[in-house]
């Protein structure tokens, strides 16, 4: 504006314009220096040092005013507003900027008062103090609350940055020093994190991962090693559910082209699907451990049934009266042996079954079952057993059935599921209940809605204590305390039911009070009447084509329990294996 001014004044108006605004020539040098500096500060000047270069700035452009109003008139320039204009932003620089106007101001007025050759009268030193003195002081009640607060601000941000910082370096740290391969991937599945373990195992380097669709680095397989169809994986599944998946049924294939076997947990980032963290570690080794555990304790089990069997049926014969003859004390003895073998033969018997189960060997054959006429089969096969207890076994189909009359209808509930499998699990919890209730009753009752079929056993047995409870259908899990100590047993039963109902699409649980009793249940699919026609149909079809047992159909109308899809009870799991053995020969 002062070079404006000054140019005006002295080219183009030719001395013309009034006195009171023309701007001499030290004026307009200082004022052509200070617009320098001002836009070599804006534009050129390092951006490190804002506040010292805009501070300098500010007071050259005070100097240029300071000195276009002594040359323009002292307190009769009328360039006075613009000092006061110019005054009211020092407190923009806090304390030097305030401090300098300020110290100038007054030493102004103080030269102006006492040391010039002209002094000012009162009047005027009022008017001079005021012009002064009051832009100052707005200016500090401007600036001064802005300041604080922004310093107050800036604090809290340097402080939240520095714990920021702080926080990802231990991260970095953290991820970098895992063993297990992690990567992170943004919405659109570009890669944004590979940490070193993943870099080893994926065989990709960092640089050449970053940024890359997570497709292309990590190549999700079946279990034996075959691509997977586009979004089957469980990266893919994960970004369209949102949900957490863990999973060790998978493999991968690295940079170079090798499979490996891997356990995989992918999890989104945040609620709202902002990418995925994909956890995974190599478990070849270990998958090759344990089938070569499963196959030993395969073999040997399969093999040393076979002599067990053998001794049990020989004990056997030597405790019939009509094959043999024996004083009591040998009897007593052999009891107690033969009681041990039948231990022996299920522990055998329930160790092949979990290998098989484990290696896939147990893959469900289902067939239409008519659940209630299924389960009173097995009811009734193990009634002796409850019988020679003296405790009551009460079948209870009809819950959830409806009134007619006098007469109570019970709903007919089909189920798909593999026939041998649900006795194995109805079976064992049939005898549970027996063998683990010491008087009162052991009731089976079916309930079910439209999707799905519960079997529940309940006694009144010795219960299971809380904590126990969650460990129950893990593996050789057996409750230890003085109620269950002299029960035999082998921790395998309720394992197995799991993994049997488990691959018929069930599920398997518990409620039980200590002391008091519990109610074991499976939970599995049903199907509908005309679903289970259809499907009995079918298979009738296929026994066409392939001769072999018949399958009765559900006569129309209501249907009717068809116990002929069912194949004969087998002994209860309690029983051991026996194979028939002919009298030693003497
Ligand atoms: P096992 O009966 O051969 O020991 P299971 O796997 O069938 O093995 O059962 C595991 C454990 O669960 C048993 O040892 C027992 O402590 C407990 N349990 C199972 N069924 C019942 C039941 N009906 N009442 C109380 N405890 C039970």
């Amino acid at each position: 504006m002062i070079l404006c001014l000054y140019v005006a004044g002295t080219f183009l108006l030719n001395d013309k314009v009034s006195t009171n605004i023309f701007v001499p020539l030290p004026a307009a040098i200082l004022a052509f220096v200070t617009a320098v500096v001002s836009v070599f500060a804006y534009i050129w000047a390092p951006k490190k040092w804002p506040y010292q270069l805009a501070l300098a700035t500010y007071f050259l452009m005070c100097i240029t005013t300071g000195v276009l109003i002594e040359l323009t008139g002292g307190q009769h320039s009328a360039y006075i507003p613009m000092w006061m204009m110019l005054a009211v932003f020092s407190g923009l620089f806090g304390f030097w900027g305030l401090g300098s106007i300020f110290t100038f101001t007054n030493l102004s007025i103080i030269y102006h008062t006492f040391l010039s050759s002209a002094p000012y009268t009162r009047e005027q030193i009022i008017i001079f103090f005021l012009a002064g003195e009051m832009p100052l002081l707005v200016s500090y009640l401007i600036w001064h609350e802005r300041n604080t607060q922004d310093q107050r601000k800036s604090k809290a941000y340097e402080a939240m940055a520095k714990e920021l910082n702080q926080v990802a370096n231990k991260s970095e740290t953290v991820i970098n020093s895992i063993a297990e391969g992690v990567v992170v991937t943004d919405e659109q599945g570009k890669i944004q994190l590979i940490n070193p373990a993943a870099q080893t195992l994926l065989g990709w380097d960092k640089q050449d991962a970053m940024g890359l669709d997570y497709k292309s680095v990590i190549i999700i397989g079946d279990s034996k090693g075959n691509a997977l169809p586009d979004n089957a994986s469980p990266i893919s599944q994960m970004m369209i559910t949102n949900q957490s998946i863990t999973t060790n049924d998978y493999s991968l294939t690295t940079h170079s082209g090798k499979k490996i076997l891997i356990s995989l947990l992918v999890s989104p980032v945040g609620d709202s699907a902002a990418g995925a963290i994909i956890v995974f570690r190599d478990i070849t080794a270990d998958k090759e451990e344990e089938r070569a555990k499963a196959e030993f304790i395969s073999t040997a089990s399969h093999e040393m049934r076979t002599p067990v069997a053998a001794i049990e049926g020989y004990l056997g014969l030597a405790l019939n009266p009509s094959t043999a003859v024996i004083d009591d004390k040998a009897r007593m003895f052999l009891e107690k042996a033969h009681e041990s073998t039948q231990h022996l033969g299920r522990l055998f018997q329930d160790l092949l079954t979990v290998s098989r189960s484990e290696d896939g060997r147990l893959a469900p054959k289902p067939t239409v079952v008519d659940i209630v006429t299924f389960t009173k089969e097995i009811v009734d096969s193990l009634m002796p057993k409850a019988q020679g207890k003296g405790l009551f076994l009460v079948f209870k189909p009809n819950s959830g059935g409806t009134e007619e009359g006098t007469k109570t209808v019970s709903p007919v509930f089909y189920s798909y599921i593999d026939q041998d499998q649900l006795r194995e699990v109805l079976n064992n919890l049939v005898d549970n209940a027996i063998k683990y209730t010491k008087q009162g009753n052991v009731t089976i009752d079916i309930t079910g809605d439209d999707a799905n079929i519960t079997v529940g056993v309940t006694d009144t047995g010795i219960g299971v204590p809380p904590e126990d409870v969650p460990h129950l259908f893990q593996k050789f899990y057996r409750v230890d305390n003085s109620d269950t100590r002299e029960i035999g047993g082998t921790g395998l039963g309720l394992y197995i039911s799991r993994r049997l109902i488990e691959s018929n699409n069930g599920h398997i649980g518990v409620n039980s009070e200590f002391g008091k009793g519990s109610t074991f249940y499976i939970t599995i699919p049903r199907i509908s009447h005309d679903r289970a026609n259809e499907l009995i149909q079918d298979a009738q079809q296929a026994a066409t084509a392939q001769p072999t047992t018949p399958v009765a159909p559900i006569p129309g109308g209501t249907p009717v329990a068809s116990t002929q899809t069912t194949a004969p009870a087998p002994a209860p799991r309690s029983a051991a294996p026996s194979i028939p053995v002919a009298p030693p020969r003497q």
